[in-house]
């Protein structure tokens, strides 16, 4: 599927490089407000004891901004995590290693028998 053209407004890019499909909600600074009040402290599962540059990430799914799936990562943690989720959306640009013909394969129906 051809990505589409950054300028199709029913993609908004946002400032980490990402995208999503639908805007943020318009009380989104105030959601950002609520969730660094909140948490205080980075929220990374493996711990994590920074206070300062946090920011509000999507635990869950990136269009959902419910503040129950928000949390505050430090800008470490947060850039990590967007660069991981990044390399999962990637399509996976290697093909499957290509089989020696003098070799059988236990899944190759016409190596059975
Ligand atoms: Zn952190």
């Amino acid at each position: 599927m051809p990505r589409r053209p950054p300028d199709d407004p029913a993609r908004l890019r946002i400032e980490n490089g990402s995208w999503r499909t639908t805007p943020r909600p318009t009380d989104w600074g105030s959601r950002v407000a609520y969730v660094l009040q909140r948490d205080k402290v980075c929220q990374w599962p493996q711990g994590c004891d920074e206070t300062e540059d946090l920011e509000v990430d999507h635990a869950e799914d990136a269009d959902d901004h419910n503040v129950d799936h928000l949390r505050a990562l430090c800008h470490r943690h947060h850039a990590y995590r967007t660069a991981q989720q990044a390399k999962a959306r990637r399509p996976r640009m290697r093909r499957d290693p290509e089989r020696h013909p003098g070799l059988r394969y236990d899944d190759d129906p016409e190596d059975a028998a």
